[in-house]
């Protein structure tokens, strides 16, 4: 996801002052605008058509309008679809400082829901159409718009898909800048929110750098501020798109040896420097011959004149009439093209004699047939598995460059964890969830920064946070998630951080927090032992693989067996039980219940090799009836 910030007008009712560079509290009206869309995309860029060395010094490629003239925001929106990388663009007018932290999400949402062409944001009454999602294949229809002298978008609108993104819960989306009242008024307001913010002791955001030495903490607003937002428990799969959808992958490259890169990521493509094979060679154990010896009819007799193993080809020439025995893989000798099976002749004592029906060529590997010289191996995104691995080795690679691993930090919240080895008084329990975490994660290749259990306050959740940060591209936590009186993590997050949601209608799993920390992605996951196992499969090692830079992850094997048991169940929620799968002789699959199926309780989910996934409607289910189930296997 591209994230396009429109600053290439001309500022009209500004004066014709460059609107994106006008100050609000401190800093440029763009840099309010780059700041709460960087959380949300992947690349970040500007539209602008002066003060080009301005926007450039925020680090983010300047795209001018390929069309002269100032021809309006569809121009740049243009330029940039043309030039663009990723598969999607989202635009933002440089004027709306206080624009969602969920702008990308939710528009995002809207064009998947709705089979668009274009998403466009609502402030439930009017479209704002500088708020915009489309994917790079607009390009040709907006050319041919722009060129057919349209100029306005909603009448561009009325020629494509169009999708609405509802966003009249959160009218501070469109509060924009258009004069210098307007900007005054704004201004007064920001800052009276910010004075109010530091009296509560929370982080002012102009600008003032984290500990870490990270950029500022992102987004000028604070999310809790926007009525309504996050009170929604969003669908697993709606989860699923937006989390992946805001994620950057890891630019960092590495070269690493064949033999130690299994399950990293490919950073660029590999093409093959040879032919492989790279010889003509036999695909079985048999005879070489000419093809012109094959008998049409009856059958033919010929010499044998020398053997060809693999690797010590027969040097010597095969005449007519003549053949060479040859083992598979071996060289097939220049006059000949084509062989015999063993199995397919017969002897006339050191003579072989082949019957008719054999074809020309037959059973021979041509140079090249597994890949030319030249040719894609692997695409960049590449997951590196053992066919990889192969592959590669077949082309003589012994290096290649990945991307590097995903740095997670993981830390555990509740007062009443204990470390293995320490006596547990009353009420005190074990801390497994960081055992089940960094198992999850040692399997995704993904290097792991363990900080221990941390007690429920204010200031050491804080702290952990901090840490986290500065050393993760990610963090994932257990615990505290939940509105009890201990639970810190998602006020931590609300205040310091990005909340994008804490909400899914899943069971268990619900509550579950995820947004960002400094540069950091954040999943906070509930406390209880099999939430943390089932939030952590279903959502976050499918972001972390998107984190690690993998293209195309495997889709989820689903399969439907018949449940013999009869499972509890209450509309509402999509709900993850865990199951015994089995497959009867009559090749049916059958699946049953592991046990209780407390979220708390582990040994029902150790003794289970699937989950049970139960739809969002289904109520109770009657032993007999069929149910998808998600097998452990390829999963975990
Ligand atoms: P919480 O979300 O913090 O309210 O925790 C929900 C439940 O999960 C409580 O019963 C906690 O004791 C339990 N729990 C939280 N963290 C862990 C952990 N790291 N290991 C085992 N149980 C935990
Ligand atoms: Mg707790």
């Amino acid at each position: 996801m591209t994230g396009l910030v429109l600053a290439g007008g001309l500022g009209r009712r500004m004066g014709g002052e460059d609107k994106g560079l006008v100050e609000l509290a401190g800093r440029p009206l763009v840099e309010h605008v780059l700041d709460a869309l960087r959380p949300q995309v992947g690349t970040l860029w500007i539209n602008a058509n002066r003060n080009l060395d301005r926007y450039a010094a925020y680090g983010h490629p300047v795209v001018s309008d390929t069309l002269q003239g100032y021809m309006g925001p569809l121009a740049g929106v243009l330029s940039a679809l043309q030039r663009l990388q990723t598969e999607f663009l989202v635009t933002a007018p440089c004027d709306a400082p206080l624009v969602a932290p969920d702008l990308v999400s939710r528009l995002y949402d809207a064009y998947i829901s709705n089979d668009a062409d274009v998403a466009v944001a609502t402030d439930g009454r009017r479209q704002q159409p500088v708020f915009l999602l489309l994917r790079a294949d607009a390009a040709p229809a907006l050319e041919s718009y722009l060129a057919s002298g349209g100029r306005k978008i909603d009448t561009w609108f009325s020629q494509v898909r169009l999708a609405e993104a509802d966003f009249s819960d959160a009218p501070d989306t469109f509060v924009n800048v258009n004069d210098p009242d307007e900007r005054q008024r704004l201004e007064a307001r920001l800052l009276s929110t910010a004075g109010s913010r530091s009296a509560a002791g929370r982080d002012q955001r102009t600008g003032a750098r984290m500990t870490n030495g990270h950029d500022p903490l992102p987004a000028a607003v604070d999310p809790c501020d926007v009525p309504g937002h996050g009170h929604r428990a969003l669908r697993l799969d709606e989860a699923r798109s937006r989390i992946i959808a805001g994620i950057a992958p890891v630019t960092g490259q590495e070269a690493v040896a064949l033999s130690e890169s299994l399950g990293r990521v490919l950073a660029a493509e590999v093409r093959s420097t040879v032919d492989v094979p790279s010889h003509r060679n036999s695909a079985m154990d048999g005879y070489a011959l000419a093809g012109g010896d094959l008998p049409q009819t009856g059958a033919a007799t010929l010499d044998v004149v020398g053997t060809s193993w693999a690797g010590r080809p027969f040097d010597g020439a095969v005449g007519r009439g003549q053949c060479v025995r040859i083992m598979t893989g071996a060289t097939l000798p220049e006059a000949t093209d084509t062989v015999v099976m063993q199995e397919h002749v017969r002897f006339d004592g050191a003579r072989v004699v082949i019957e008719a029906g054999h074809h020309a060529r037959q059973n021979v590997r041509p140079v090249g047939e597994d890949i030319r010289r030249g040719e894609l191996a692997l695409g960049a995104g590449t997951l590196l598995r053992p066919a990889q691995l192969g592959l590669l080795a077949s082309l003589g690679v012994g290096e290649v460059v990945v991307l590097r691993r995903p740095r997670v930090a993981i830390f555990s919240t509740g007062d009443e964890l204990r470390s293995i080895g320490e006596e547990l008084a009353l009420g005190q329990i074990y801390d497994s969830n960081r055992y089940t975490l960094q198992g999850m994660l040692n399997r995704l290749q993904v290097e792991v920064v363990d900080l221990g259990v941390v007690p429920d306050t204010r200031e050491a959740t804080l702290r952990a946070f901090q840490s986290a940060a500065t050393q993760a591209d990610a963090i994932v936590t257990s615990g505290g998630v939940s509105v009890g009186e201990a639970d810190y993590v998602t006020e931590t997050l609300e205040r310091h951080g990005q909340i994008g949601f804490w909400k899914v209608a899943m069971k268990p799993g619900k509550p579950i927090a995820f947004g960002r920390f400094g540069q950091a992605y954040f999943f906070g996951l509930p406390g209880n032992p099999v939430s943390v196992m089932v939030t952590f499969y279903q959502l976050v090692q499918p972001a972390l693989r998107a984190l690690a830079g993998a293209h195309d992850p495997d889709p989820p094997i689903l399969v439907r067996a018949r449940c013999e048991t009869r499972l509890r169940k209450k509309p509402g929620r999509l709900e993850f039980q865990r199951g015994v799968l089995e497959r009867g002789t009559d090749g049916i699959y059958t699946v049953r219940s592991s046990g209780h199926q407390g979220a708390g309780v582990l040994r029902s989910m150790s003794e289970a090799n699937c989950f049970i996934i139960l739809p969002l409607e289904q109520g109770e289910v009657e032993a007999g009836t069929e149910v998808e189930v998600q097998p452990f296997a390829g999963l975990v």
